[in-house]
């Protein structure tokens, strides 16, 4: 059985949604209810392979909301993941995906620290950020998407938004080792993590955002911004390919352009419909195939029976495992979505 905790990207995202899932109460309460509200299981869910092979899996919603950062409710919000992990493993299953912020929330906070969540001691072999399979994604959103629009990826400019983050030094580490692509621009806000990291690749520059975007041909959004920043349509090259991999969205940008194009970072699509309701309210184009990752994860590692936190930690993401994991996505029947 495999899990899926997920959260909504914002509290009036929260408010329209609790209706259709079978919670009116919800529907009207401000972020203190939020807070305090317990981790439900909303769907259950049932995935056949391409091999046709059948699994099951259920979606916890943690009632965690961006919001709780941003208004420094840290307790409240490092409860939520705890709470929504420990429901996750009371009811059964062996392999959950933290979705979104949930391991942003874990890895920041440190909450391996806090085993102990009331008479249940987690055990964090259970859990898997999705991280390496959404790298390996987004890499390959990145060499199918640039010759779609016109782009050489070896004479491309590259720019990845959070590079130093989980995501973002995966990516990193790809583009520098399997695409050669001719620059590589880091951004993020930590100097010191952007040093390290152009040390470890031997590659790339640090670069302010407002700097690197108007260099990029390319630029991938991994930040873990509660909020999507909005850019100048008038500082883009054109054609630039924009992937943007945040939850929520980076970008708070729409481009109506015929030379700007922007795809879904980090999303596959599934060559089967899947029996589940839960992508119908995360506005995805396609909710019976259309899915994340990181959530997709949880299934190659329930499909696969490895059950163990195949992405944890920070910066650990390998090329042999979104290797490994890029094989069974295939096999599976999942495939990045290029629009
Ligand atoms: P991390 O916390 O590991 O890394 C975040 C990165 O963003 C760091 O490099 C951080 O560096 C940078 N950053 C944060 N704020 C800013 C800012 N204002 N400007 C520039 N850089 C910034 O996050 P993850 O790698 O785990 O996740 C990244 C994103 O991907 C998140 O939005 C997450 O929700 C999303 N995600 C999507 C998935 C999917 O399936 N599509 C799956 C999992 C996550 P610094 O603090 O130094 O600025």
């Amino acid at each position: 059985m495999f899990g899926l905790i997920g959260h909504l990207t914002s509290l009036n995202h929260a408010q329209s949604v609790a209706r259709d899932l079978g919670y009116p109460e919800y529907a009207d309460q401000d972020l203190d209810f939020w807070c305090s509200a317990p981790p439900q299981i909303v769907d259950h869910i049932e995935v056949t392979s391409a091999t046709g092979q059948k699994i099951e899996g259920k979606y916890v919603e943690s009632c965690f909301l961006p919001e709780m950062l941003a208004s420094r409710r840290i307790k409240a919000a490092t409860r939520k993941i705890l709470n929504a992990m420990a429901h996750a493993q009371k009811n059964g299953v062996d392999i959950t995906a933290l979705g979104g912020f949930s391991s942003i929330v874990f890895e920041n906070f440190k909450l391996e620290q806090i085993k102990r969540v009331r008479n249940l001691e987690l055990d964090f072999k259970k859990f898997t950020t999705g991280n390496t399979h959404t790298a390996y994604i987004i890499c390959k959103q990145v060499e199918a998407g640039a010759p779609k629009h016109g782009i050489d990826l070896s004479a491309a400019t590259v720019a990845v938004c959070g590079a130093t983050g989980d995501i973002g030094s995966a990516v990193c580490r790809w583009l520098t080792a399997r695409t050669g692509v001719k620059e590589l621009l880091l951004v993020a806000r930590n100097q010191e993590r952007l040093s390290a990291l152009q040390e470890e690749l031997g590659f790339g520059q640090p670069t302010a955002l407002e700097a690197a975007l108007p260099q990029a041909d390319i630029v991938v959004w991994v930040a873990s911004m509660p909020k999507g920043v909005s850019v100048d349509l008038d500082s883009l090259k054109r054609p630039c390919l924009m992937i943007d991999g945040g939850y929520p969205k980076n970008l708070d940008t729409q481009f109506a352009h015929p030379d700007i194009h922007v795809i879904k970072g980090g999303i596959v699509e599934h060559s089967l419909d899947i029996d589940w309701h839960i992508m119908n309210i995360v506005n995805m184009d396609v909710p019976a195939r259309q899915l994340f990752a990181c959530f997709a994860e949880s299934m190659l590692l329930e499909f696969e029976k490895w059950y163990t936190n195949f992405s944890w930690g920070r910066n650990q993401i390998t090329l042999e495992k979104m290797d490994m994991i890029g094989a069974a996505s295939r096999k599976h029947g999942f495939r990045p979505l290029l629009t």
